[in-house]
């Protein structure tokens, strides 16, 4: 049989895309090594527990956002369930317990409240992060347009910072090594949960 594209891969990346392509009439194969799909956003049962794989909460799920809009366009919407999170997630240290609020003003004031002195550096990250988020949601699905001289005027976040690793970026505000851990995980986009976990 015939293919006009073949994706290695189910995970979320692989499946997603296939939908896309499959949508504008291209005739597409996913070829998954493993029994199951859905990648590493898949759980497995162990003595009586269920663990998530990786991914426990999804950003960009409100109306609006980057997730929502794609369940839209794949005609999901309806058939998920999306539950708004108020905690994220909670990182756990030797020494303590901080909280990851999904709401990101929260999460930003209560980090800054655990780090008065990082303060600047905290909102200088966000900042950033944000910039880069809408830079990233208004980024074209096609290149054919692309000119290379349209970048910087566009989307001059992304231009500035495309050589730069998270780490540096990181160093360059931030002292404290434990909220480098906390913003390096941080996505800038508020999470939601599926509602039922398999
Ligand atoms: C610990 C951890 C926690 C995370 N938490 C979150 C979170 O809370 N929220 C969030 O949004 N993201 C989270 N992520 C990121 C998220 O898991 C990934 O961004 C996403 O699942 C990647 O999807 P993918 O399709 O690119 O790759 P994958 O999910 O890795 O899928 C790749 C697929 O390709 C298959 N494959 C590989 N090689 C071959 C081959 N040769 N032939 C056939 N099949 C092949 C694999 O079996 C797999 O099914 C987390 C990641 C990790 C590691």
């Amino acid at each position: 049989m015939d293919y006009d594209v073949i994706i290695i891969g189910a995970g979320l990346g692989g499946l997603v895309c296939a939908n896309i392509l499959a949508e504008k009439g291209f005739h597409v194969a996913i070829f998954e090594k493993k029994a199951a799909v859905g990648g590493c956003c898949t759980s497995f049962k162990r003595r009586g527990f269920t663990f998530d794989l990786s991914v426990q909460s999804i950003g960009g799920c409100r109306a609006g956002g980057r997730v929502w809009r794609l369940l839209g366009s794949l005609g999901l919407r309806d058939r998920i369930e999306l539950l708004p999170l108020d905690r994220a997630r909670e990182y756990h240290f030797p020494d303590r317990t901080i909280i990851q609020y999904a709401e990101l003003n929260t999460h930003i004031e209560y980090l800054a409240s655990l780090f008065p002195r990082e303060q600047a550096g905290i909102k200088k990250i966000y900042q950033v992060y944000r910039s880069l988020a809408a830079e990233i949601d208004r980024f074209p699905h096609t290149l054919s347009w692309f000119d290379p001289s349209h970048v910087e005027r566009e989307f001059p976040s992304i231009f500035q910072y495309r050589e730069q690793t998270l780490q540096e970026l990181l160093d360059a505000f931030i002292q404290d090594p434990v909220l480098k851990v906390i913003l390096g995980v941080r996505s800038p986009i508020p999470s939601c949960r599926r509602a039922s976990s398999p």
